[in-house]
């Protein structure tokens, strides 16, 4: 991009001008330089999330057959499908019945803990993340704390488990993969619905400088759970190696999203990088 290009996109982003497609608005951006597989990869789950909330509308329909009736009626008139005896469409229908059943399902039923999930579940869970979150890679039992003199004692700090559903449990109730997470971690990935409206995207909030500490929290938590590992390009660790850590790209720019990077201990700078739930208040 021409310096005079890059301008002039700046001043279309500043006055909000709108885009005629995603690609032009994704190009404008890439060519600013922003991170745009990131911001692909968020507008997808955006959009997805917002589609099925399109779909989908609340019926009092109480059994299997009622809920495909209306559903298949409901589809019909909204796509505008003539062929309801289409395979594809059946399966639509098929897949957004049981989407609704299962957020009814998250209305009227308890959230799974780790109280309701049999211990072996759990455990098993817990070995194959190396007993630690599966997100940040803080210790969840204490027999695998490794030494880290950034922490006191020298030693990493230890969490509370906290059993999590990747899917969010308002689309999928209990039905969703589990993983467990540190309390700090869940708390974090919770706070997701209520930043929807507003632009979980971009967590654009981070402009905002009230709750800055805690936006920034937020954005180093979202990056640590997409990566998981150390970003050096020779090195392997992961969460379930020790704690990730997460620091800027480039130190001349804001701590903001797609700034940041997560390292493991070794690889991340002395200084200027933190576990992500330590942030100090910036
Ligand atoms: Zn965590
Ligand atoms: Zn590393």
């Amino acid at each position: 991009m021409s310096d005079t290009d890059k301008l002039t996109a700046i001043l279309d982003v500043l006055s909000g001008t709108a885009f005629e497609s995603v690609d032009e608005m994704l190009g404008v951006y890439g060519g600013l330089g922003a991170p745009v597989d990131e911001i692909r990869n968020d507008l997808c789950a955006m959009v997805r999330e917002r589609t099925i909330m399109w779909l989908l509308r609340r019926t009092t329909a109480r059994n299997f057959n009622e809920r495909t009736r209306i559903m298949t009626k409901r589809m019909a008139e909204l796509l505008r499908i003539g062929d309801q005896q289409n395979g594809a469409f059946q399966s639509v229908v098929n897949q957004l019945v049981d989407l609704e059943a299962r957020i009814t399902d998250a209305e009227n039923v308890e959230k799974n803990g780790t109280s309701d999930t049999p211990e072996a579940s759990i455990r098993d869970l817990l070995k194959g993340q190396g007993w630690r979150c599966a997100a940040c890679g803080i210790p969840l039992k204490s027999h695998v704390r490794r030494r880290m003199p950034r922490f006191a004692e020298e030693l990493e700090p230890i969490s509370e488990m906290q059993l999590d559903h990747v899917e969010p449990f308002y689309i999928a109730a209990n039905q969703t993969r589990m993983e467990v997470l540190c309390k700090e971690c869940n708390i974090v990935k919770s706070d997701r619905l209520g930043v929807q409206e507003d632009g979980f995207v971009f967590c654009a909030n981070h402009l905002r400088p009230k709750n800055r500490a805690s936006t920034i929290r937020r954005m180093a938590f979202w990056t640590t759970y997409k990566t998981r590992s150390c970003e050096h390009d020779e090195c392997a660790a992961t969460s379930k190696d020790g704690i990730l850590l997460v620091g800027r790209k480039n130190l001349g720019v804001a701590w903001a999203y797609g700034n940041l990077s997560v390292w493991c201990d070794n690889h991340a700078p002395i200084r200027d990088s933190w576990y992500c739930h330590s942030f100090p208040d910036l």
